[in-house]
């Protein structure tokens, strides 16, 4: 007989996008002209860079010759993008970096859950709440416990060093949903307690180009003892708008290692090349040509470009609002602005927002308890639609 994953039975129902969409239907139906505008869901409203488009017409052209035709690629990806990724993400920040210790992606989110496969369905895990629902989702379908570390604005929406000993832990920053990011001293504090209580840190940086301030590290390498505690996941998502295209990575250093349940220390990153040998078949040629583009003079200009486009929709989002008397924090290094609620119920003022600005926006309540009481709006949509938004969120309150 076959049994499921009876994790997968017991798993929590995501109802947040779910509910989000049902209440949107029912206010289309019953108001048929309504233009509603999202600035609701992360994705990206910006085209490609055309240095990218260029690069990837020219991959695809390279296929159609026997000589230069692309099959299988290596599972860990290109050498001509992992060491693009070492001298410009990493290197061009004074950290060193190996080609082996990069491993390419279809997207930092499969990297996300599928690190979970080296890693023992025993160990706790924490979370920062609000939370990217990744990370809760793959765990619980693991079954490992889940325990959540409220982040507030009392403590900078970073958490507090936890008293307890939590195994795993992921962080986010800059932060999907509250746009918050971390000092360099903030950052050294987990370092040091992951350090201190053989914790792994998972620092999910898939937001690290809309940092603007010099003071905010970019990667966790920037902090000493790091890479003995900590993998990195990046995305080319955010950064040069690879939503649909997938491209990501996943940093693992090779002094990087963890206790195995017979007692031996054991680098990861060997398990995590192994893991992917046998469950992966690398990113696609096109989608990694495509990405080392963005590393290009051209393609650095127009995929910031994209960026400064973004960040100057999320100042609008903030100036306006706190003018209008909410309270707004992130979006200012973050493609996310987190407001502040009127009232506690951040589903009640979803309704509003839908029902008198036709405006749709995301309650915190469904990024985790500490959610409760804001709404998430991104900075991914047009100028023209995220002004308008704004606009009638104003005229609405
Ligand atoms: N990490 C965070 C915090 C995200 O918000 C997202 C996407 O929204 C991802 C990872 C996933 O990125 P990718 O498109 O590379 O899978």
């Amino acid at each position: 007989m076959a049994y499921i994953n009876d994790n997968f039975t017991k798993i929590q129902h995501r109802y947040l996008f779910a509910e989000i969409a049902k209440r949107v239907a029912a206010y289309k139906e019953a108001n048929p002209a309504a233009k509603i505008i999202s600035l609701g869901i992360g994705d990206v409203t910006q085209p490609l860079a055309s240095a990218v488009t260029q690069a990837m017409k020219k991959a695809v052209d390279d296929c159609t010759t026997t000589q230069n035709f692309h099959g299988y690629g290596p599972e860990q990806g290109y050498d001509f993008l992992r060491s693009k990724i070492i001298e410009n993400d990493y290197a061009k920040r004074g950290i060193s970096l190996t080609v082996d210790e990069i491993f390419i992606s279809d997207g930092a989110k499969s990297d996300l859950g599928n690190i979970g496969d080296i890693l023992s369905v025993n160990n706790i895990i924490g979370v920062t709440d609000p939370v990217y629902p990744v990370y809760v989702d793959t765990n619980s379908m693991a079954g490992r416990t889940i325990k959540y570390i409220p982040c507030t604005a009392e403590n900078g929406f970073t958490g507090d060093i936890p008293s307890e000993k939590i195994d795993v832990m992921y962080l986010c920053f800059p932060n999907n949903p509250t746009g918050a990011v971390i000092t360099r001293q903030g950052l050294k504090q987990w370092v040091d307690y992951a350090l201190k209580n053989d914790t792994l840190i998972l620092y999910d940086s898939a937001y690290e180009a809309f940092i603007t301030d010099p003071a905010i590290p970019h990667s966790i390498y920037e902090i000493d003892g790091s890479k003995e505690c900590a993998i990195e996941f990046r995305s080319f998502s955010k950064t040069a708008g690879f939503t649909g295209i997938r491209c990501g990575y996943t940093v693992i250093p090779n002094e990087l290692k963890i206790q195995s349940e017979s007692g031996k220390r054991v680098a990861l990153n060997p398990v995590w090349n192994r893991r992917q040998c046998s469950k992966f078949n690398g990113a696609s040629y096109i989608s990694q040509r495509g990405a080392e583009a963005v590393f290009s003079a051209e393609g650095y200009s127009q995929t910031r470009a994209t960026i400064q486009y973004y960040l100057t929709n999320a100042q609008i989002i903030r100036d306006s609002l706190s003018k209008s008397g909410l309270e707004v924090f992130g979006g200012e290094n973050a493609p996310y602005i987190w407001v502040r609620t009127p009232e506690h119920d951040s589903w009640k003022f979803f309704d509003h927002l839908l029902h008198r600005a036709q405006v749709v926006v995301t309650p915190g309540a469904g990024f985790g308890p500490s959610g409760e009481g804001y709404i998430r709006i991104t900075a991914f949509g047009t100028r023209e639609n995220t002004k308008e938004a704004i606009e009638r969120i104003e005229r609405s309150l």
